[in-house]
């Protein structure tokens, strides 16, 4: 039965080592063919994407550049920017592997903006390290509002807030799109944040976290699946440790409680745990979540790989 199926890109989807711009296309046009199959079992695919190491080279640039006739774009442009370069590379690969398949199929990326408050507790908490390091003179020349932590011994860096996602704005155009057959990709890089305030809509300098806005995307569209591609095959019990153990099918509770117990890193794996159990409740439980590797994607329904929440 054809299913709507959200799928969230990870990191390694799109770089691998060379941060060029053919070598992430070539990067891309690897994981383009391992969706097909479930193109060519005709489920719809809305396809979400991280953007960490593109924004973050994008943010160097601007600071390489920034002068009173070329100003550094804020944080907010530069996500924009990257949803539309990532976008452009996966619309190229898609069609051109698509064609090689010979499925005719419309691919298009969507500008995406996402929602958040802005009474969001993360706003007085920023967390999450964006752009160059920098050194302490350096630092201390910025004599901005911005905020910055000592990261490491490598340098200060910009640390920005990473509120949640509240809406997706274009997500009933994304649902047009997708009944008209077009897989969509949209809320790359966690989505452009912005906020409403009476009535009006600008952006913030903050950072989305891509799970949960796909995991919000997947919710508002109607997704049946969302399946959240990663490094890894599974989650992991005592991941790295020589007894780590791989979660097959797991319930929310269950699942839950190996949150409590700290099984997952806040920032890498905890998000997408986080997101599979938000949608599956979301869905009163009648709907599952997946979290496995790029490489398993195309036998998902055939087999039982993977860590499934229901
Ligand atoms: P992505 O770009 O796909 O979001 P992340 O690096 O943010 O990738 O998150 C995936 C990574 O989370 C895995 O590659 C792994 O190194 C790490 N990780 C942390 N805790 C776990 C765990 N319990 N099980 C599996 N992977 C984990
Ligand atoms: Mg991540």
């Amino acid at each position: 039965m054809k299913k709507r199926i959200v799928i969230a890109l990870g990191g390694n989807a799109i770089l691998t080592k060379d941060p060029s711009a053919k070598a992430q296309q070539l990067a891309l046009r690897s994981t383009a063919k391992k969706l097909v199959p479930l193109i060519e079992q005709g489920h719809e695919l809305i396809i979400s994407h991280g953007n960490g190491p593109q924004v973050g080279n994008l943010l160097l640039q601007q600071s390489a550049a920034d002068s009173k006739e070329n100003p550094a774009l804020p944080l907010d442009t530069c996500v924009a920017m990257t949803q539309g370069s990532i976008g452009y590379w996966l619309q190229l690969v898609l069609r051109e592997t698509l064609k090689e398949a010979g499925i005719n199929k419309e691919v298009i990326t969507l500008l995406t903006q996402v929602i958040v408050s802005k009474d969001d507790p993360a706003f007085s908490h920023p967390t999450k390290p964006v752009g160059p390091f920098l050194s302490e003179e350096e630092k201390n020349r910025k004599n901005d509002q911005d905020i910055y932590i000592e990261d490491s011994g490598r340098g200060w860096r910009k640390v920005v807030p990473s509120p949640k996602p509240i809406s997706v704005t274009e997500a009933p155009l994304i649902e047009k799109l997708v009944e008209m057959g077009a897989i969509t990709i949209a809320a790359g890089g966690g989505g452009i944040p912005v906020v409403e305030d009476n009535g009006e809509v600008s952006g913030v300098e903050a950072v989305i976290d891509k799970d949960f806005a796909s995991e919000k995307l997947a919710e508002q569209i109607k997704a049946d699946l969302l399946i959240i591609l990663t490094a890894v095959d599974h989650a992991y019990l005592d991941y790295n440790q020589p007894n780590q153990k791989q979660i097959k099918t797991i319930s929310v509770e269950e699942l839950k409680q190996h949150i409590d117990k700290g099984h997952f890193a806040s920032g890498s794996m905890l998000p997408k745990v986080e997101a599979a159990i938000r949608f599956v409740e979301h869905s009163n439980r009648t709907k599952q979540a997946i979290i496995t590797s790029l490489d398993n994607v195309a036998n998902i329904f055939t087999t039982d790989i993977g860590t499934r929440i229901y």
